[in-house]
């Protein structure tokens, strides 16, 4: 207990004790203690009044406070608000920091409560996507972006997508969008101008397609001659070699060619358009057209199931071939490859497995690179072009679907492209009449 609350109490016991005494003296002890009493209240409440309304004016001039414990009460009382005051004016000026470099920020970022409404946004949001920080307070960010992929993005609880959609301010800009989760049940929306990165690989597919398609005739015509001339029987010896080995190498850059024009192609198309594809029937062709010669791997077809698959077939072919090549190309003839076809309510899953080399685990996510190949000299022997995991993703890309590789070396490699339900048609069991 402080001094001045001692002394209060103490101030008052004496003025209690003084009332019975001077009561006392008239026969009246009780009434005289009961008249302290009252006198006391009376005080202490007047003193209460005037401080609620010094605090309620802020004047303190008219408050007679004494020195007991209303002084201390009054010094307190102004000692926190001073404190408060300060603390106010630090945290106006942290927030003004905060904005400042916020604003100055070349990335969009908008706070969205669990509603996803709008709580702040910086200035680049504004110059990006059109944000007001004012009048769009409060509003549901999906009204306002109104890109499907904005809403998805959103409802996405993983937080692990990305999405790229055009400016709704700059016609012509595109944008990128994240969203991370940000205190409590809060999010943070982060814009990106991917206006450059955008052209700048639209130029790279360009020049990649131009190049390819310019390449193509000249090689025709190279290939074509060097055909006739391996094929000449009054070619002299000497030259047989040589020959042969151009042919190889035209034959290579021709492949070479086609799949860059084919990559081209599948990275401009948008989504695989929808017809059914038997899939028994296409990987029972695919594994007689492969029947293995003796010296390579077995085969093993394991069809699980008979569901189709909605999707382009020279695609999916074009799949299940890169992958059955590359599968036999790195697997011992004493090996097995095997081709599995699986479905469940999440969907289908085609596999291509095999008992052969293997690949490093810090390789795996670089094998769908464009001209990747784990052995160059190897591969180039093998006549792989590094391009054949490239065509397969983007095939997997446009029919919704995700490649998942796992590896062990010199235990086999298994190469599984899982399709969504929506791609996956069950037929209507057969009724019998
Ligand atoms: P390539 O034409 O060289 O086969 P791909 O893009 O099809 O090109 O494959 C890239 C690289 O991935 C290959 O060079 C090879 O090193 C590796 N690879 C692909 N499939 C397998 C497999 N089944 N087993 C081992 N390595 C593989």
């Amino acid at each position: 207990m402080s001094v001045a609350a001692r002394k209060f109490l103490f101030g008052t016991a004496l003025f209690l004790g003084a009332g019975t005494a001077v009561g006392w003296v008239y026969g009246q002890a009780m009434n005289g203690l009961l008249v302290a009493v009252l006198l006391t209240l009376i005080w202490q409440i007047r003193q209460l009044l005037s401080f609620e309304r010094a605090v309620r004016t802020d004047n303190f001039d008219d408050f007679r406070h004494g020195e007991g414990i209303w002084e201390q009460i009054v010094a307190r009382f102004r000692f926190e608000r001073s404190r408060a005051i300060r603390r106010k004016g630090d945290y106006r000026r942290l927030l003004k920091e905060i904005r400042k470099s916020t604003d100055a920020m070349p990335d969009g970022a908008v706070i969205l409560d669990a509603n996803n409404e709008i709580v702040l946004c910086n200035r680049a949001a504004k110059t990006l996507a059109g944000l007001k920080r004012k009048k769009d307070r409060g509003q549901r960010i999906d009204n306002i972006l109104r890109d499907p992929l904005i809403s998805q993005l959103l409802g996405d609880s993983n937080f692990d997508q990305t999405v790229e959609f055009p400016s709704p301010v700059a016609e012509g800009r595109w944008l990128h969008g994240r969203v991370v989760p940000y205190g409590a049940e809060q999010k943070l929306l982060m814009l990106r101008d991917i206006t450059e990165r955008r052209q700048l690989n639209k130029m790279r597919r360009d020049f990649a397609a131009n190049a390819s398609h310019e390449l193509r005739s000249p090689l025709t015509v190279i290939s074509g001659y060097l055909d006739s001339l391996a094929d000449d029987e009054e070619m002299p010896a000497t030259w047989e070699t040589p020959v042969r080995q151009m042919q190889a190498q035209s034959h290579r850059m021709q492949r070479i060619v086609t799949d860059l024009l084919e990559l081209s192609r599948l990275e401009s198309a948008g989504t695989a358009t929808s017809a059914a594809i038997d899939m028994v029937r296409l990987l029972e062709r695919i594994r007689s057209d492969y029947e293995s010669p003796a010296n390579e791997a077995r085969i093993i077809l394991n069809l699980q199931s008979a569901v189709e698959l909605l999707g382009v077939e020279s695609e999916i072919e074009s799949v299940v071939v890169n992958l059955l090549s590359n599968a036999m190309r790195y697997t011992p003839r004493e090996g097995e490859v095997t081709i599995t076809w699986v479905s469940s309510p999440d969907g289908a899953d085609l596999s291509v497995s095999d008992t052969g080399d293997g690949i490093d685990a810090e390789l795996i996510p670089r094998l769908t690179e464009r001209f990747f190949r784990v052995d160059r000299g190897r591969s180039r022997d093998d006549g792989g072009v590094g391009l054949g995991l490239a065509i397969v993703k983007h095939v997997l890309a446009r029919h919704d679907a995700l490649l998942r590789i796992t590896s062990e070396p010199g235990a086999g490699s298994e190469f599984c492209c899982h399709f969504p339900p929506e791609r996956v048609v069950v037929a209507p069991p057969l009724t019998l009449s």
